[in-house]
């Protein structure tokens, strides 16, 4: 299975559990830019994690927040982040070191 499928695979997967665990009902006070914010708060909540204990468990299990949300958001709005990720790759290689940027 290559990257892009093994990408969009797990994001139906995720979605597919979110939706049957209500997050994607009609009617929910929610939209495209509540979700976007959901995942910066799980970013802040690992943040707040290394701030207190450093890389823990705990820490990982924040950044699987991310990714699942992430994911979530990218299935539900139709988005093919499998093959938004491989063509991103691509072009990255392609780049200069720090993409040209000081840091
Ligand atoms: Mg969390």
């Amino acid at each position: 299975m290559g990257t892009a499928t093994c990408i969009n695979t797990l994001a139906a997967e995720i979605h597919a559990t979110a939706v049957q665990k209500g997050f994607w009902d009609p009617g929910l006070d929610t939209n495209l830019g509540t979700r976007l914010m959901l995942i910066v708060t799980e970013l802040g909540e690992a943040m707040e994690e290394y701030r207190r204990n450093g890389v823990t468990d705990h820490f990982g299990e924040e950044l699987a927040d991310v990714f699942i949300r992430l994911l979530d958001v990218a299935e539900g709005y139709g988005v093919d982040l499998g093959a938004a990720v491989d063509a991103k790759m691509t072009r990255n290689r392609e780049r200069p070191r720090l993409h040209g940027k000081r840091f």
